[in-house]
């Protein structure tokens, strides 16, 4: 796979450069500079879920890694089940949320960490990265006890749940969180910021694990071709997909899909109130506000890292702006939204109440649409408790994180003082 710098198409990097890295100079991120079709569509979607990904990963990545290696990755990070459940005619509600941290993240989280024990053997390696919630358990569970790597998380303090933090915090040895006073976005900057000093970058062998690396998004494009091949067959040329969305790394693998032949009518991106990219879709300005926090904590923020690969596949026209949604929901919306898909008999968190929001005012009466569970329920187990009126069954690993103390430090919003403390721990 052949990549380059949607900021500086002169610089070019092949899959492993791209996964090694992380962001591009300029901090712009790398993106296929083109995207070749499968050939057997049909034929793959009759396989099962980790034959069939691995196909796909070998297809995306190319020569660069034998497809008996990617597929034994595969197997090994892709090791829980992917749901497809009807919960009303014609709408299916997508599951991602059976992995090790209840969340969507932890495909892409584990198919990076398979990928860097392959590139990196023997070389030290942190991974610093910032998380609005989920993205901070996934790469913690990942990557911890794994030799040689250690892993930095930064996340806003107090603006995520209980159980979304005690799933990182708790873990200790190789997981070093820390909880700034500041917003998610803060936290990107932070890392940006890293990234950008050489020194640092060298000395502890640098790489970040947010959505901008590459190896997430080829993972998760896996799972919407799973969504698809649940389908029953006559109604998969007309889904529309409904994706709730953040750093729109997730939209974007479902792009990455349908560009590479995957049968999809329309995607929708479905946002909180942090609406940068609905406002885009209005006037073409990009005019990003100050983050807002939401009950969707995990969306809140407002300069999408992903949007440029998004974009380049709209403006390339390889995926039609005619196919594609961008609305947001509002927090009393959100709320109401939860309530009526009680209703029809099954519990969404807030994430995946606005995903299926962005398919009520979108999809045509005779599509089909599939919105994306991306959190279990328990994860947001205070406000789904409260605004449904219901008693939540804590899944294991939840509970077991629960009862454990949180290890994390807590950190000013200031370049200096994380650069310092890097130094000390981990030089
Ligand atoms: C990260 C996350 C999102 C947003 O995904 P992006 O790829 O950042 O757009 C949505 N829901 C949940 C539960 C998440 O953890």
């Amino acid at each position: 796979m052949q990549l380059h710098n949607l900021k500086e198409y002169s610089q070019k990097v092949s899959f492993v450069d791209a996964v090694k890295t992380g962001l591009g100079r300029n901090q712009g991120v790398f993106f296929p500079e083109s995207l070749a079709p499968l050939s057997d569509v049909d034929a793959l979607l009759d396989m099962d879920f980790v034959t069939r990904s691995g196909k796909i990963l070998s297809h995306l990545i190319g020569g660069e890694l034998p497809s008996d290696t990617v597929a034994q990755m595969v197997k090994n990070a892709f090791n829980f089940p992917v749901n497809l459940v009807e919960v009303e005619d014609n709408t299916y509600c997508l599951e991602l949320f059976h992995g090790p941290t209840l969340a969507f993240k932890d495909f892409g989280g584990r198919f990076m960490a398979e990928c860097l024990a392959q590139f990196n053997q023997g070389e030290k390696v942190t991974i610093l990265t910032a998380t609005s919630g989920d993205t901070g358990a996934a790469v913690a569970h990942a990557f911890y006890n794994k030799p040689n790597i250690d892993v930095v998380i930064l996340y806003p303090k107090g603006k995520i749940s209980l159980a979304q933090q005690k799933l990182f915090t708790t873990l200790g040895d190789n997981i070093h969180c820390y909880a700034i006073e500041g917003s998610f976005d803060d936290c990107q900057e932070l890392v940006k910021k890293s990234f950008l000093d050489e020194e640092l970058k060298s000395k502890l062998g640098l790489n970040s694990a947010n959505s901008i690396n590459i190896s997430r998004l080829v993972a998760q494009v896996c799972y919407y071709f799973e969504a698809i091949a649940q389908l029953p067959k006559e109604k998969r040329a007309t889904a529309h997909i409904s994706v709730p969305s953040g750093n729109f790394g997730n939209v974007c693998a479902a792009m990455i899909g349908a560009v590479i032949g995957m049968p999809v009518g329309k995607l929708s991106a479905t946002t909180n109130q942090n609406d940068t990219v609905p406002r885009f879709m209005l006037d073409k300005n990009w005019t990003p506000n100050a983050t807002i926090e939401s009950l969707s904590n995990a969306m809140d923020v407002s300069k999408p890292n992903n949007w440029p690969r998004v974009q380049s596949m709209l403006d390339n026209n390889w995926f039609s702006y005619d196919n594609f949604y961008s609305v947001s929901v509002d927090e009393q919306q959100t709320q109401t939204v939860m309530k009526k898909i009680q209703q029809l008999g099954y519990i969404a968190e807030p994430h995946t109440a606005i995903a299926y929001q962005g398919l009520v005012e979108n999809k045509a009466a005779d599509a089909v649409g599939i919105f994306l569970a991306t959190a279990h329920p328990a994860k947001f187990k205070d406000s789904v408790e409260d605004i449904l009126n219901v008693e939540l069954d804590m899944p294991k690993p939840l509970a077991d994180a629960l009862a454990k103390p949180c290890l994390a430090t807590d950190m000013h919003n200031d370049y200096g003082i994380l650069r310092t403390e890097l130094f000390k721990k981990l030089a």
